[in-house]
């Protein structure tokens, strides 16, 4: 009889990789897997539970432990383990712990030993919590969007409401740690605790799995839902939904769902904090003399007033038009950064033109900075002729 699948080849991880390069190649695989970026592909969806499934073990100090033992090059199955594993289930190793653990002490009853293990993980219990990304438009972003989502979760089985038992009978308190999960070894005056090898911590075991969950107790399901997305988040934000992450085992809470941003950058605003950055062109006649221009805003456009003699890198502002700051706090504003745009190439009425102005403008622009410097200047200074800048 066939194991669960290889988890390590699942990850395509070696067996000794660390906690950390598990968790990366987990995150490369489930954004190449994810339903969202495959939909209606069966095979990515089913890849993308195994993928899951291999993450939720492998990724468990605890968990890893006992499903090295039971799937070791030495290891061969334990006795509760041989049956009704084969390659086609859909659930897996960890849910049989994590749920096979969940009803010690619930229904069924096993004794007073079985507690004190229950005690110490009883926020297993609990739904784990979820998190997904979901990409958004700039405009998405800003003005707020309901999205759809596919999030792989994982339910009670139907059969056997999660005991993973076969219906009719029950999960048998472990006769080796008695429903503890752990085994103590003396060594001289010290005493070790390490996962029961018998029932791989859970506590109990299973003689009779249900048939249709293989004895995991849970069902591995894609959760489709509509998330509204509220105006004005930025990439990065972080949307928690109470309640929406895995279901809870036996009547305790769900977990919840958290949704990551991911927003595409606008060409035109630019996120900064609340508000959002705008370069504006001016040429240069305009910074100098003044102007009325028209700018882009995030409903249409609005006219600005440049003052005369306005210096590049100037910003005005436009309060309360930036992106919403949330519920109730209003908007961020809009920054107009205005750069002056020197033009590279003059036609000669240009030339002309800017040669008239040079004539009216006495002075010295870099008196100060000799000045300042505390150096002469050898001089006298002069610029190219019209002819050579045209
Ligand atoms: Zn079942
Ligand atoms: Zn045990």
């Amino acid at each position: 009889m066939a194991g669960p699948p290889d988890y390590y080849k699942v990850l395509g991880v070696s067996k000794n990789a660390t906690e950390d390069e598990i968790k990366k190649a987990y995150r490369k695989l489930a954004r190449q897997y994810h339903p969202d970026r495959n939909p209606g592909d069966k095979a990515a969806e089913e890849k993308f539970k195994q993928i899951s499934q291999a993450h939720d073990v492998l990724s468990d100090a605890d968990k890893r432990k006992a499903y090295d033992r039971t799937n070791g090059p030495l290891g061969g199955f334990t006795q509760n383990f041989g049956q009704g594993f084969d390659a086609s289930n859909i659930g897996g190793f960890s849910d049989i712990l994590s749920n096979l653990f969940s009803g010690a002490g619930g229904v069924g009853g096993p004794g007073a030993g079985a507690r004190s293990g229950a005690a110490q993980r009883a926020p297993e219990a609990r739904g784990r919590d979820l998190e997904t990304e979901v990409h958004l438009s700039f405009d998405q972003a800003i003005h707020g969007t309901q999205v759809p989502l596919a999030v792989p979760t994982s339910h009670a089985c139907p059969t056997c409401h999660g005991t993973g038992a076969k219906p009719g009978t029950s999960p048998r308190v472990c006769p080796v740690c008695g429903g503890r999960g752990v085994e103590a070894q003396s060594q001289g005056i010290f005493s070790i605790s390490q996962p029961c090898s018998n029932c791989g911590g859970s506590g109990t075991v299973i003689d009779d799995p249900c048939p249709t969950c293989a004895g995991t107790g849970a069902q591995r399901s894609i959760k489709r839902l509509r998330v509204n997305i509220p105006p004005g988040v930025k990439d990065g934000t972080r949307i928690k939904l109470a309640g929406k992450g895995d279901p809870g085992l036996r009547g305790a809470p769900p977990g919840d769902l958290y949704v990551i941003c991911r927003v595409t950058s606008s060409p035109v605003f630019k996120r900064v904090g609340e508000n959002l950055e705008v370069e504006v062109p001016l040429a240069p006649h305009e910074a100098m003399l003044g102007a009325v221009i028209e700018v882009p805003t995030l409903k249409g456009s609005k006219r600005l007033r440049v003052p005369r003699g306005t210096a590049h890198g100037t910003v005005q502002r436009l309060r309360g038009e930036g992106p919403p700051r949330g519920a109730g706090k209003g908007n961020g504003d809009l920054h107009y950064r205005f750069i002056i745009d020197i033009p590279t190439t003059l036609t000669p009425e240009q030339a002309a033109a800017v040669d008239r102005l040079a004539a009216v403008s006495p002075g010295d622009p870099r008196a100060q900075l000799f000045k300042d410097a505390g150096v002469s200047r050898e001089g006298p200074e002069s610029r190219p002729h019209t002819e050579e800048v045209a």
